[in-house]
């Protein structure tokens, strides 16, 4: 890992939501970020771990790893989990998609993600699980 970086791992409980949020607020502090741009970084990291809890593991146990790094003015962040993966990722990724309107998703957290980052891939395997990878480059007009 370099100076830069760091990685947590914690658990599918959906109060590990506003953990997330959290750690990437106080990891990007040190490029004293805008108000909106902290709240976009804060909405695309619990778009990507609530879908990591909800999608990925259903309500089982299981780990999401967030990883993050800066580069001069770039903040990346990658969630990761190895829960139930995606089958068709560009359809997964279509505004308003949602394989859970039984629980009242709306299918808009890549939309989300997308508009509120400055890049987005998305990696999965069914089976395996996903990865969800981020980036930002902040005090851009
Ligand atoms: P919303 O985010 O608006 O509550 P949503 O989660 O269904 O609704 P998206 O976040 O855009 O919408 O995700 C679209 C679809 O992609 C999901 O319905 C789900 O089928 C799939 N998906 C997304 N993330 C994962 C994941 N980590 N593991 C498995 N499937 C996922
Ligand atoms: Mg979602």
């Amino acid at each position: 890992m370099n100076k830069n970086e760091f990685k947590v791992i914690f658990g599918s409980g959906s109060e590990n939501e506003s953990f997330a949020r959290m750690v990437i607020s106080a990891f990007a502090a040190r490029l004293d970020p805008t108000l909106e741009e902290l709240a976009d970084m804060k909405t695309a990291v619990s778009e990507a771990v609530t879908n990591s809890i909800i999608h990925g593991y259903g309500g089982r146990d299981g780990d999401i790893e967030m990883t993050g790094r800066i580069d001069g003015n770039e903040v990346s962040v990658e969630i990761v989990d190895f829960g139930v993966g995606i089958e068709d990722i560009p359809k997964a990724m279509e505004p308003m998609f949602t394989t859970r309107p039984d629980i009242d998703r709306s299918g808009m957290g890549f939309a989300f993600m997308e508009a509120f980052m400055d890049g987005l891939e998305v990696e999965s395997s069914p089976g395996k699980g996903t990865r969800i990878r981020m980036k930002k480059k902040l005090g851009v007009i």
